[in-house]
């Protein structure tokens, strides 16, 4: 998958990951608190019921003594009684005796005369005539509830129906099944409980509300809704940044971790881990006999998905990286493990292993080679190593490598020769045993280039020098044949074959062998 890809989906799905929780966290934090506080109001509007119910109650009972009464109208007992009453009753404020439709006396005694009896606004279903908004004598600025029955009429202070502790948000109200309101516990009520009660309109969405009823009354219990919601905002408006943040975070640290995993560093790393390195042997044929003497090791990156990549891809990366070492350590083991038999059964095969610079100055591609040998039955002459001008560059360090190397056994041979600045006498100073003559070089034989001079050139110094010679990157017969005529012993190219895997290279050396011997025969 493309990286920006993989990077940006990593990224939705940190974000997703944290802002939905967290968003859903919130959601249902309303929900429980909305149902809670529903949950409430229930409970205070089935309080105010029961209050309304026990004031009528007391209303009815106190209706029912006064109408049976035998105490002479008005006489003192008769006002005591009254009196009495009232004070035993929390929820009737007052009564009064009516001769005719007038006041004849109340609870506290005779009356002023021309008060006349007001009508009931409404009849209820026991036959108690309620009337609204009635101004007692005593205390003119307030409206009363008038309960009446014979010639008793009962004052009833209209917050007796609702009155229920509550916070100062919560409105309550109590009305007759018509919507008639009875009393509430603040005033003014607001619009949107007055139409709950009388169930007109639509409902207002921004009241939270309950209603509990009975055959009479309606008790309603609301507060704005955004009493409940305010708070959960306020934690909102800090929880979802606090998120995003997270999300923001976790964001970083992913395309963080991805980066590293998927540059190329990060890919070479886990290659190396996961050992996914195979070789390929180009064959080395002798120009003199056409067999196949050897072969070079290249080394392939085999990618998860089957893949080959060239080693110019990565091998540059590596030696810059330090992961050149690892992957010259698994090349061997690959070369040893793929080569055992052929090589034990046939002494005059050899395999060439390509070393970096930082192989030849640390030495310790030797130890390597030495414990992937031993008891492989291989002999280190069949071990050839490759070793390139810039591994010269530290020459006391090279020197002693390839001293050792030589002393191992192994022959050591200059790689890409010409393609540097190193001359031929520099190399004097090392003890070499084959120069390899850059495909560059060999590509210029025939054509009529300045180069075209410089190649016999190197073919005669490196014969002096007594250094074996492979021309690279062999690609027509006509270069083959100026070669050999030129004394070079070696050649490889894919006039011969390519770099092929290890069982294919086995076949082709099986078919060179019985094609030389079928000529040597002839
Ligand atoms: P090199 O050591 O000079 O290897 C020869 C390269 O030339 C190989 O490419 C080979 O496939 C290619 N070649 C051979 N004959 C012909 C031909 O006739 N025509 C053309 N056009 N090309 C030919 P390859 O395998 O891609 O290797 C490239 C380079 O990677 C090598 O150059 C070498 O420097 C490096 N390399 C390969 N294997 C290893 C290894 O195991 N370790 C290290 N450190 N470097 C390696
Ligand atoms: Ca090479
Ligand atoms: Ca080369």
């Amino acid at each position: 998958m493309d990286r920006t890809r993989i990077v940006v989906i990593a990224a939705l799905l940190a974000l997703a990951g944290v802002a939905l929780p967290l968003a859903t966290a919130v959601h249902l934090a309303q929900q429980r608190a909305v149902a809670a506080e529903q949950r409430y109001l229930q409970q205070l509007a089935r309080k105010a019921l029961d209050r309304a119910q026990q004031s009528f109650a007391d209303a009815r009972s106190v209706l029912r003594e006064m109408n049976a009464t035998p105490l002479p109208p008005c006489s003192d007992a008769h006002v005591r009684l009254m009196r009495a009453l009232t004070l035993r009753n929390r929820n009737v404020d007052d009564i009064g005796f009516f001769d005719g439709d007038q006041l004849a006396c109340t609870s506290a005694g005779a009356a002023e005369p021309g008060i006349t009896r007001s009508k009931d606004d409404f009849i209820t279903a026991d036959g108690i005539g309620v009337s609204l908004d009635m101004t007692p004598q005593a205390s003119p600025g307030i409206a009363m509830v008038g309960m009446a029955q014979g010639r008793y009429k009962l004052l009833i202070h209209p917050v007796r129906f609702a009155d229920v502790l509550a916070e100062p948000e919560i409105d309550l109200a109590i009305a007759l099944s018509d919507g008639h309101l009875l009393g509430s516990l603040r005033e003014p009520l607001p619009v949107g409980v007055r139409r709950l009660l009388l169930q007109t309109g639509k409902a207002d969405d921004t009241l939270l509300y309950a209603l509990e009823r009975d055959e009479h009354l309606i008790a309603v219990a609301a507060e704005p809704r955004s009493r409940v919601l305010t708070p959960l905002r306020r934690e909102m408006r800090w929880l979802l940044p606090l998120g995003a943040l997270m999300a923001a975070l976790i964001v970083a640290v992913v395309a963080w971790g991805l980066r590293r995993r998927l540059s190329p560093l990060g890919e070479l790393k886990m290659a190396v881990a996961r050992r996914e390195f195979v070789v390929h042997y180009q064959p080395l044929i002798a120009l003199a006999t056409g067999r196949c003497i050897g072969a070079e090791a290249l080394v392939r990156w085999r990618r998860p998905d089957g893949s080959l990549v060239r080693p110019d891809l990565f091998i540059p990366l590596a030696e810059d990286s330090g992961l050149v070492l690892p992957i010259t350590d698994q090349v061997i083991a690959e070369v040893v493990r793929e080569m055992q038999a052929a090589l034990v059964s046939d002494r005059d095969l050899h395999i060439a292993i390509n070393l970096s610079a930082q192989d030849i100055r640390s030495g310790r591609v030797l130890a390597v080679l030495a414990q992937a040998l031993q008891g492989s039955g291989i002999a280190p002459q069949q071990i050839w190593l490759e070793a390139t001008e810039r591994g010269f560059m530290d020459a006391d360090a090279a020197r002693t490598t390839i001293n050792r190397a030589r002393a191992a056994g192994h022959a050591v041979a200059i790689d890409d020769f010409g393609t540097g600045y190193s001359s031929l006498s520099y190399l004097q100073g090392f003890a070499l045993d084959a120069l390899k003559i850059d495909k560059s070089f060999v590509d210029t034989i025939g054509a009529e280039t300045v180069t075209s001079s410089v190649t016999p050139h190197i073919i005669d110094m490196a014969q002096a020098l007594g250094l074996q010679v492979v021309a690279e990157g062999v690609e027509t017969q006509a270069q083959a044949d100026y070669l050999r005529e030129r004394g070079v012993q070696f050649a490889q190219g894919w006039l011969f074959a390519k770099a092929l895997p290890a069982a294919e290279f086995l076949a082709f050396v099986r078919s060179r062998q019985a094609a030389a011997q079928g000529q040597a025969g002839t």
